[in-house]
């Protein structure tokens, strides 16, 4: 649907709109706002909205740091909660350009559309459906987090245990009344998580919907007095939080991973793509796994993946192949968690599995028993590779990717890699409670 600027104003003034919120992401993945009162609405619309790109991470050095903000008319939407004094905020998620013109290419949005203009050349459309994972944890008594949670339940339990439910439901009521089709939402494994799934869409719009709903969680939770946080694994010893991805392509409205006499009903592209997700999985693992504390997620033993590898049954594998046929034929990407950044995170995976249909590549043998249970040497006779261990491990395999690299483009790369590399090296130089624990009292 496309709406013109007469509509967006209407519909401003008719819902007492008093703020806009101009949203994008960093190279982080923070979301960032320009908040704008509703009399420079008709500016904003025309483009004429600069803002200082300096401070942000990722962005321009001092000198060039005046960038221009471009709503995406369609992203127009009227938060359902109001001010203190009755009047409602809206938003409208933008591009940034240049002051000159031309796209800024340290947007991780432009990125992502920039893989999409390939995806288009190729003669496909792909969409991408999320499930984001995350914990709600009460806010301690001076309004800061903490890894409390309130609850005693666990997957898909029902019962009234639980605040978070109610957090819960608030959050999905909210979402629907901006527009999201939420298709489930449930308890997950561990005390105090949760997932909430919403309608596939196209990639853009999934990266959109995945930074707003990100934002309507926090928000909503902290009026119930608890923390939604989508940090991979706050707590040892018990699941941690994942972003699974179902990806698939169509082509003439058709899906394309779909093909009734293919092994698994799978087609040739389908296959090639499993391939090429295969492939750069190790190259894209930093972006999709991009904190320190993603690889304290991706070990064995929580349903989350460690080896590099596909089946189309089980859900040890770090792609899976959901029942569904037809229009529903799909992949779904295990590995990546919520921290991730969503456009660049989509960006890179598909750039991946578009580089495996591309070079025709074919996937190894679907693997169908446990792979958690082999030996490494089981391991080894199916070429079973493993996920990074570490930040500092993908950011090597990322330098070696030319693939997802010329996804990133050279500015979003090096910013990335500079930024993580800084992260890593606070870490790895920090003595943490357990080592304290192990050592000061015997050594
Ligand atoms: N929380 C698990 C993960 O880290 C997934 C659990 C599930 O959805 N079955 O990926
Ligand atoms: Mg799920
Ligand atoms: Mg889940
Ligand atoms: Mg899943």
């Amino acid at each position: 649907m496309m709406r013109t600027k007469e509509e967006i104003l209407e519909e401003a003034r008719r819902r007492n709109v008093r703020f806009v919120r101009l949203q994008f992401t960093d190279v982080l993945g923070i979301l960032k706002n320009v908040a704008i009162p509703v009399s420079q609405l008709e500016k904003a619309l025309d483009n004429e909205i600069m803002f200082d790109g300096s401070s942000i991470e990722g962005y321009t050095r001092i000198e060039e740091s005046d960038m221009n903000l471009r709503p995406d008319y369609d992203t127009f939407t009227v938060f359902p909660w109001r001010t203190q004094e009755g009047a409602s905020v809206a938003r409208l998620i933008c591009d940034v350009h240049r002051p000159s013109g031309e796209p800024f290419v340290g947007d991780p949005r432009f990125v992502l559309k920039r893989v999409l203009e390939e995806v288009k050349s190729l003669g496909f459309t792909a969409y991408a459906g999320p499930e984001c994972e995350f914990f709600l944890f009460r806010l301690g008594s001076d309004g800061t987090p903490t890894t409390h949670t309130q609850d005693q339940g666990g997957y898909f339990d029902l019962g009234p245990v639980d605040l978070g439910e109610d957090a819960r439901r608030e959050i999905v009521i909210t979402l629907e009344e901006m527009g999201f089709e939420v298709e489930a939402s449930h308890h997950e494994v561990a005390e105090g998580q949760h997932e909430i799934d919403f309608r596939y869409d196209t990639a853009l719009t999934t990266a959109d919907n995945v930074a707003t709903f990100k934002y309507v969680t926090r928000a909503i939770a902290r009026r119930h007095g608890l923390h939604a946080t989508f940090m991979p694994k706050p707590l040892f010893g018990v699941n941690g939080s994942g972003m699974h991805t179902h990806l698939s392509l169509f082509a003439d409205g058709e899906n394309a991973f779909y093909d009734p006499k293919g092994p698994y009903q799978l087609s040739k592209t389908a296959l090639s793509f499993i391939a090429g997700l295969m492939e750069h999985a190790p190259g894209f693992t930093a972006i999709t796994n991009p904190l320190v504390n993603s690889y304290k997620r991706l070990v064995p033993g929580y349903e989350a993946p460690v080896y590099v590898s596909w089946s189309a049954h089980n859900r040890s594998a770090m792609v899976r192949v959901p029942a569904s046929r037809e229009k529903g034929t799909r992949v779904e990407l295990r590995s990546p968690d919520p921290s991730s950044n969503p456009y660049l995170a989509l960006a890179v995976m598909l750039k991946g599995g578009l580089d495996g249909v591309k070079r025709g590549l074919e996937p190894p043998a679907s693997v169908d028993q446990n792979i958690f249970e082999m030996s490494p040497a089981e391991r080894r006779e199916y070429g079973i590779r493993s996920l990074p261990g570490s930040i500092e491990a993908a950011l090597e395999r990322l330098k070696e990717d030319t693939v997802v690299r010329e996804a990133l483009g050279e500015h979003v790369y090096t910013h990335f890699v500079r930024a993580k590399e800084l992260e890593w090296d606070l870490y790895r130089t920090q003595i943490s409670r357990w080592e304290l624990d192990q050592y000061l009292g015997i050594f």
